[in-house]
């Protein structure tokens, strides 16, 4: 312990290695509700703070050399427990990453390095006429790196993709020491796509010390609707025939009203004015044909107003968590009216049952009884394996972490192999988050 902390010292600095016991247990947790207090995390041996990619390179050559677990972490706001150093080790808390490297205006794209907090980032952006559209629940905290790591998805991700998609180019330190970095062009046909295994890899392959992402301009024009419908399955149907129309809003929601009798649809569009009001007539003239009752334009900017802080809302409640399951369109119905079977019989208080963003998308944003969590983890079993039942995810975006590293046989089948295969070339002493991903 004493040796680890001097060597690390000797890389980053005395003031940016954190070992007493009060500062690893915030370490020891990110927001995965079963960890919630009193429940334990796992605490590492020590955390170490880098500023520098050649530093990470140091800490993460002599992890290996060592056989050192390590986790890199962002802001630790995952709550599917990716962030917690599930071996021990070392974390690598990338928060002091923090620079806007360059703006490109011309070529719409920023230079971060990977532990910018996106609100900062989109802050930036904005004074300059510029918007990142990624805005996620946990946008005025969480990182790039984490985000690029878990492929978040965001509000905003019907109009400008998920993290993934807005990702360019990224520097990434291997497991072995080696700095790889992709070259900043949007599309090259010379082999792998590189990007993409560090894409959703929640750090197993490797830490991500900068990224080269893609911009767009600030849009003009925000307008939200909100309809309400006489069932899901109608409201359901009139968001498909939106999409099927060819329109492209930036956030949906379907989602039933807290007494259920109703169901909800909140849309919003974005960009250039005259063709947000197009797209809005469109909709209007869809949902209207379809049955739906407009209602006051305020409720779907408080939708909007909130969507920050659902977390805050879902905790008076009980412990705060969501599922993110996801199916195929076609088998989106059938899992609806298993989920609402489900709610009666889970012994939890639903806060948001219902489709977000992308139309496969259908999950619930949940309270529990924390004293009960065992039997909540059973529930969300049922409820997840009942997604890959029929054909699904068992996350569309918080990822895997503690909570589904054992089902990654039963999602993938052989395609878990070849993650497995890359896994034991880039990481040959398994260091980078062991065990993460099921890997
Ligand atoms: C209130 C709230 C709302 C949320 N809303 C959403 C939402 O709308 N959509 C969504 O997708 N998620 C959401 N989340 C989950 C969470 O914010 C995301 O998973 C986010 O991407 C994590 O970012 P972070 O910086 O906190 O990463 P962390 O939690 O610190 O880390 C996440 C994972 O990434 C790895 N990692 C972090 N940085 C790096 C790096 N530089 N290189 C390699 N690996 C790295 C970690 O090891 C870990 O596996 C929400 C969470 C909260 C608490």
């Amino acid at each position: 312990m004493e040796d680890i902390v001097k060597l690390l010292a000797g890389i980053v600095g005395r003031d940016n290695v954190l070992h007493e016991p009060y500062d690893l247990i915030a370490y020891s947790r990110d927001r995965y509700p079963i960890f919630t207090h009193p429940r334990q995390g796992v605490k590492p041996l020590a955390v170490a703070r880098p500023a520098t990619t050649d530093e990470v390179r140091e800490i993460i050559t002599l992890a290996n050399k060592y056989r050192i677990p390590l986790t890199p972490r962002g802001s630790g706001t995952n709550y599917a427990g990716s962030a917690v150093p599930a071996k021990g080790g070392v974390v690598l808390d990338l928060t002091r990453m923090n620079k806007i490297l360059s703006i490109n205006e011309d070529a719409m794209n920023v230079k971060v390095q990977a532990g910018v907090i996106l609100q900062n980032l989109e802050e930036t952006l904005n004074s300059k006429g510029f918007t990142f559209g990624h805005d996620p629940g946990s946008f005025p905290t969480a990182t790039v790196g984490g985000c690029i790591s878990t492929r978040s998805l965001g509000w905003r991700a019907g109009k400008y993709g998920d993290m993934g998609d807005l990702v360019l180019s990224l520097k990434v330190v291997l497991p072995t020491g080696v700095v790889v970095e992709t070259r900043e062009v949007s599309k090259s046909s010379t082999g792998f796509d590189v990007n993409s295994l560090f894409i959703g890899a929640e750090g197993t392959l490797g830490v991500i010390t900068e990224a080269l992402l893609r911009i767009h301009p600030l849009p003009e024009e925000r307008a939200f609707l909100i309809y309400s419908f006489n069932s899901f399955e109608q409201a359901y149907k009139s968001l498909l025939k939106v999409l099927r129309k060819g329109l492209t809003f930036t956030s949906s929601i379907v989602e039933d009203s807290e007494d259920e009798q109703e169901t909800m649809v909140f849309l919003c569009y974005e960009g250039v004015k005259e063709i947000v009001n197009v797209q809005v007539k469109h909709t209007t003239s869809i949902f209207e044909a379809e049955g739906g009752t407009r209602l006051d334009d305020k409720v779907a900017e408080e939708y909007w107003m909130n969507r920050h802080d659902m977390f805050s809302q879902m905790n008076k409640e009980g412990v705060a968590d969501s599922i993110d399951t996801a199916v195929p369109v076609s088998k989106v119905l059938e899992f609806y009216k298993f989920l609402k079977e489900w709610v009666k019989r889970s012994n939890v208080k639903p806060m948001g049952l219902g489709s977000w963003v992308l139309p496969e998308n259908l999950g619930i944003d949940l309270a529990f009884d924390g004293t009960k969590a065992e039997a909540y983890v059973a529930a969300r079993e049922e409820l997840v394996n009942k997604a890959l039942e029929l054909g699904g995810t068992v996350s569309y975006c918080v990822g895997v972490g503690l909570r589904f590293p054992h089902l990654m046989r039963k999602e993938h089948g052989s395609a878990l192999d070849v993650m497995k295969m890359i896994k034991r070339v880039m990481d040959p002493n398994n260091i980078m988050n062991p065990g993460g991903l099921g890997l």
